[in-house]
């Protein structure tokens, strides 16, 4: 794998610590929580009983999607019992429509949690055969990419909804 920057990349030193950190959008004194505000009704592509998923706003990778969790907890920590058990099928269910898609290496999922408070995993496909992105390297690659057209963007959700509704 590589990175999609010409060498030599040179290393810095880290920033100064941020204690105690911002609060994160969904957090008191925040920024107001999107999964729970109406807006992210727009890029709603599937839902059932705990889970909601989402197209991305921007994306040089089209057939990416965000799943989020109807109800408002951070992570794994505070998942309810009744999410939890119903997490490792959704996330097989959408990794497969994912999949569906065509022309896709592997699906990878990331669970980063720095943004917002509300529960929320990305399931990011790499194309086939482009090993030059495989593992973390791929969110790099997909920072440097063309972006996709909303179409594309559209037209990828739209499969994968309806892989979701005949899984
Ligand atoms: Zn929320």
């Amino acid at each position: 794998m590589t990175l999609p920057y010409a060498e030599p990349l040179t290393v810095i030193d880290p920033a100064e610590l941020v204690i105690p950190e911002p609060p994160r959008r969904g957090e008191e004194g925040g920024e107001p929580c999107f999964p729970c505000s109406a807006g992210s009704d727009s890029n709603l592509i599937w839902s059932d009983q705990h889970w909601t998923l989402h197209n991305p706003g921007r994306t040089g990778l089209p057939g990416s999607v965000w799943l989020a969790s109807r109800a408002h907890f951070d992570s794994f920590a505070d998942m309810p019992a009744e999410v939890a058990s119903t997490f490792a099928e959704v996330c097989g269910c959408v990794e497969r429509a994912v999949l569906s898609l065509g022309d896709v290496g592997r699906v990878h999922l990331y669970r980063w949690g720095d943004g917002g408070a509300h529960f929320h995993v990305w399931f990011v496909p790499r194309p086939l055969g482009r090993l030059d992105m495989s593992g973390a390297y791929l969110m790099a690659w997909e920072d440097a990419l063309e972006p996709a057209t909303e179409e594309q963007i559209a037209g990828a959700g739209r499969k994968i909804a309806t892989a979701m509704k005949h899984r």
